[in-house]
Order: structure tokens, then C-alpha cells, then sequence
């Protein structure tokens, strides 16, 4: 990014007076309520991250104390005399801004001790503001301790830091302490908008929120990023362009590497990769680009997407497409995963995207219950629990299928439905006509008697329940409109395709038998899973002991490539 670029925009809109410094309120009030009440500190710490404010409002208080057109430090400098003027370029004699990076030494706060103690040229007070002071040496914060102490009566320190916990305990206690917060998104794109009034500019809102996200709460950071697409974009400040000047990734990228991850297709995946890298783009920022990604798709999980998203109304519309494709468990994983490689990267982003993930998964429980989550309980049972290595069906290198594992456990007694319900056919109606049955109950014992006196079948999308003809007494009880619907709502929770029934009546007083399997609930899968599959499955020492441990049935089986990638951790 051209440093001298940005600098034109940033210099000239930089605020002059307390009031135009955006999202700092809690602060400037302050000031201005001390300034008026003449109770000035001789030291100020402000503290936050970069790009925020704090040495802009630094200069501000340095005008309100030595602003020649009022007889008395005063909350609103007139930002017009000689005094003002050369603080705001930062070559006012009597106010000495010092990078704390470059004069850490203690010879360099020695030198800054005998100055201080000059008497001011121009103004009331000789000011030092000293930017990054938590870079100082120790010997130096010892010095800067002692006129910290005792201060001439009209020195003034101003210290700015992005990082607090590295200032000694001594210091900060003798500072009036100031924290200076990341800026809201609404705030940074009003103040873009006033920006782009003025300069005569059109941008789109999408345009202006995605500058405002990349920009992370920054102020100087979003004003650069403005400051460079007007000098790219001839016309309208589009979506698009922010993404081109950012040097992100196409969101088409990720779209794809996203449908990559759906379908298991790991040579994609790897391409994908390689694409990235050889096209000379960021990883650590591609990386978060794909967890803000996975955190869209969250969002477009609750039904807030436009509300929340602030994103092209074609971009919430694939987002949402391929939320729908996600579980939110797996959702959930590949947020907390992703999180965790940028974990390193001190990111505003990953930090609240993990706390996001930690919110569902807590108002989640109960109801879903992770692989992840399982496998971790399990490692804390103890010793043997979770093998690590040594389980059955390790990925062969170079093989693009993945191992077949079965996916989610449920706890006994709480059995939620899937996301996508199975389809019912001719073919899997003997295997779910007693989860069928197991769920009218839950709603309605009556009408699970009633539905155990039939026999069912299928015929297009709609059940048959064929009753003997001495059962005539059950047929129309399960005809009632009451019953009716109670059974067509379970229909519609148990079955993708399946929403309504007709009853017959059959010759003769036998009892149904064709799709008589006993569901037997001491088996530890549900009757709809294929028992052959689920035994293979319990093979694995680990699903058995999961079952073991959690009295838990299995109830259904997923091809799920990331338990793979965790059995090589
Ligand atoms: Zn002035």
C-alpha cells in the first residue's frame, strides 16, 4: 500500500477537534470535562490497537492546552493560530512527538528529562507524546519513573501504546489512563460516506461495509484502503473493486474450495492451494478470508443474513444455497478449526468468530453432539479412550475417497431429527416405520397404539396403513382430524417426501405382519441405520466405546473427511 497515497486522504481528513474523533467519546469527553474544570494531569496513557485515534487525539489535547487564541487551555482550540497549525503537522517546538521504537534508550529519556524542564517558547506547557512507549528499555521507564514523580509544572506526557500489559506497574499508576476502543462498522461507513460527499465520490454500501470489515475497527486503516480505491475506480466504488484493491481472494474461490470441502474432493482442494500460493496471494490471509467465509455461512444458518451480512443481495443468496448443504455441527468444526490455524494471528476476526462458535455450540447442547466434542470428552475419560493412531481405515496417500466412519452419535433418550430427513420408499419402509411409530408416541401414546394395530407400506408419496377388518375401531380413530395431523407433522419430520396417509382396510382378522420388525431399543443403533453398516461401525474401538460410554444408539452413518485429518494429528 503507498504510504504517500494515503497520507493526502489521512492528513486531510484527520480531525481537528475533540468532537470529530469518531467512536472515542468515552474519551474526549473526559478530556474536554477536565480541560474545562482547568484539573490537567501531567501524564496520559492511551492504550488500543493501531489506527484508532489515539495520537490524533494526542495532538488535539496538545492544541487544547497550548492554543494561543483562548488565555487558558480550552476544550476547543481554534485550530487557525500558530500553535495550532504546527502541532497538527507536528513541528510545534514545544511538542515533541517521539517513536518509542527508535529511542527506547535510556540516554534518549534522559536527554527528554533535561528538555522537559526548560520552560516552554511559544506555549503554556511543553508536551512529549510518546508513541509505542512500551518499547523502552527498562533502564528508560526507570528514568521516565522519576520525572514521572515529580514533574515541572508545566510538563505534560502523553503515552500511546497498542499494548498495555507491557508498561511496568509503576508507570500506568501514575498516568491518567485512557482506552481507546476499535471503532463500530456503522460508524466507519458513515464516516466513509461523509468522506466520499465530500470528495465527490460514489461507492455502493456493500463497498463501504467491506472496506470497514477489512479494516477491522481502524479508522487511519479504512481511510487508506477509501484513499486508494478512489485513485483506482473511475466511476462508482463497487463490491468487487474493494476485493481487487485488498489483493483478496475472489470470492468465487471460495465458493469453490467450499464445494470442494462438501464433496470430499481433496485434489480440488489441494489445487485450490496451490493456486493461492502460486499466485503470489497470503495464506495466513487466505485462511481468514475462509473463516469469515464458514462465519457467513453460520449467519446464513439463523436467518439474520441480510440483517447481519451487509453483502450483495446475489452474494447472501449463494451463501445461503450452500448453508443449506452444511450441518451446522460440521459448520460449527470447520469455524473452530480454521480459527484455530489463525489462531496466531492476533485477529480481532478469528478471536470474535471463535467466541461465536463457542455461543451455538453452548445454546446447542443437549441437542446436537459433535464427533469433536465426543472424541474430547472421551480423552478426558482417561488412558485408551481415543487411540490416535492406530485406527481402522487410515487414508491411503494419494487417495482422493476418504474412509467411511460413521458421523454423529446421539444421546439415548434425546434423538433429534436429522437435518435432511431420509426419503421413504418400498425399499426402507420396514427400517422406518419404527422410528416412525417410536415418534408418534413421543407425541401421542393413543396414537401410537393406534398406529401399532397397522400394517404400512408405501405407495408414490403417500403411506398406507392397512388394518385388519376386525380393526375397523383403530382405522377411524387414526382418521379423526386430530390424529390426523399429529401423524402427518411426524410424517413430515421423519420423511423428506412423505405428508399425508390413507388407511384401507384388509379381508380377514389376522394381525399385520409384513412390517412387524420389533424395534428393539436396547440395540445400539436406531432401526433406520442399515445394521449391517452399524455393526461394521462398531468394529472401531472407539465408536464402541462412545456407544459405551454415552449409552448412546447410533443414528445415522456420514462419510466425514475431517475425522481422517484428525486421526493424523
Ligand atoms: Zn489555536
Amino acid at each position: 500500500m503507498a504510504e504517500g497515497n494515503y497520507q493526502v486522504l489521512a492528513r486531510k481528513w484527520r480531525p481537528q477537534r475533540f468532537e470529530d474523533v469518531i467512536g472515542q467519546e468515552h474519551v474526549t469527553r473526559t478530556l474536554r470535562n477536565a480541560i474545562e474544570a482547568g484539573r490537567v494531569h501531567h501524564a496520559f496513557l492511551f492504550i488500543g490497537s493501531r489506527g484508532i485515534g489515539k495520537t490524533t487525539t494526542a495532538r488535539i489535547l496538545a492544541k487544547a492546552l497550548n492554543c494561543r487564541a483562548s488565555d487558558a487551555p480550552t476544550p476547543d482550540p481554534c485550530g487557525a493560530c500558530e500553535n495550532c497549525v504546527s502541532i497538527g503537522d507536528g513541528n510545534n517546538i514545544d511538542v515533541i512527538e517521539i517513536d518509542g521504537a527508535s529511542n527506547n534508550g535510556v540516554d534518549d529519556v534522559r536527554e527528554i528529562r533535561e528538555n522537559i524542564r526548560m520552560v516552554p517558547t511559544s506555549g503554556r506547557y511543553k508536551i512529549y507524546i510518546i508513541d509505542e512507549v512500551h518499547q523502552l528499555s527498562m533502564p528508560a521507564f526507570n528514568a521516565l519513573l522519576k520525572t514521572l514523580e515529580e514533574p515541572p509544572p508545566h510538563g505534560v506526557f502523553i503515552l500511546a501504546t497498542t499494548e498495555a500489559h507491557k508498561i511496568p506497574a509503576t508507570i500506568v499508576s501514575r498516568c491518567q489512563r485512557f482506552d481507546f476502543r476499535r471503532v463500530a462498522l456503522d460508524r466507519i461507513v458513515e464516516l466513509l460516506r461523509g468522506i466520499a460527499k465530500q470528495e465527490g465520490k460514489k461507492a455502493t454500501d456493500e463497498a463501504l461495509y467491506a472496506i470497514a470489515r477489512a479494516a477491522e475497527g481502524g479508522v487511519r486503516d479504512a481511510e487508506s484502503i477509501f484513499d486508494q480505491l478512489i485513485s483506482y475506480c473511475e466511476d462508482e466504488i463497487g463490491f468487487n473493486d474493494v476485493y481487487d484493491v485488498l489483493g483478496l481472494v475472489d470470492r468465487r474461490v471460495l465458493h469453490e474450495l467450499c464445494q470442494a470441502i462438501l464433496d470430499q474432493d481433496i485434489p480440488t482442494q489441494l489445487r485450490i492451494v496451490e493456486d493461492i500460493v502460486a499466485g503470489g496471494k497470503d495464506l495466513s490471509q487466505f485462511v481468514q478470508e475462509m473463516l469469515q467465509h464458514f462465519r457467513n455461512l453460520l449467519v446464513c444458518k439463523t436467518d439474520q443474513a441480510a440483517a447481519l451480512l451487509a453483502l450483495p443481495e446475489d452474494e447472501i443468496k449463494a451463501l445461503s444455497a450452500q448453508a443449506q448443504r452444511f450441518l451446522l455441527t460440521r459448520l460449527l468444526q470447520l469455524v473452530e478449526q480454521f480459527a484455530q490455524l489463525t489462531s496466531g494471528f492476533d485477529s480481532q476476526l478469528a478471536q470474535r468468530i471463535a467466541l461465536e462458535a463457542l455461543l451455538i455450540r453452548i445454546s446447542k447442547v443437549g441437542v446436537e453432539i459433535s464427533v469433536d466434542t465426543v472424541l474430547e470428552k472421551l480423552l478426558l475419560l482417561g488412558a485408551g479412550a481415543a487411540p490416535p493412531r492406530d485406527g481402522p481405515n487410515p487414508p491411503e496417500a494419494g487417495a482422493p475417497s476418504p474412509p467411511r466412519r460413521p458421523a454423529p452419535v446421539q444421546p439415548r433418550g434425546a434423538p433429534s431429527q436429522p437435518e435432511r430427513p431420509p426419503a421413504l420408499t418400498p425399499e426402507n419402509v420396514r427400517q422406518l416405520w419404527p422410528v416412525i411409530q417410536e415418534r408418534a408416541r413421543e407425541n401421542s401414546l393413543s396414537l401410537g397404539v393406534w398406529l401399532g394395530h397397522a400394517a404400512a407400506s408405501v405407495d408414490g408419496d403417500t403411506l398406507v396403513l392397512r388394518y385388519a377388518a376386525d380393526q375397523t375401531h383403530a382405522r377411524d380413530t387414526i382418521e379423526q382430524a386430530e390424529q390426523r395431523s399429529a401423524l402427518e407433522a411426524v410424517l413430515a419430520s421423519v420423511t423428506r417426501n412423505v405428508r399425508t396417509f390413507r388407511t384401507e382396510l384388509r379381508a380377514g382378522a389376522a394381525a399385520p405382519r409384513e412390517t412387524a420388525v420389533e424395534y428393539d431399543p436396547s440395540q445400539p443403533f436406531y432401526p433406520s441405520v442399515n445394521p449391517e453398516e452399524a455393526r461394521k461401525a462398531m468394529t472401531d474401538p472407539r465408536i464402541a466405546r462412545i456407544l459405551d460410554v454415552f449409552k448412546g444408539r447410533i443414528a445415522d452413518i456420514r462419510h466425514d473427511v475431517s475425522l481422517s485429518h484428525r486421526d493424523s494429528e
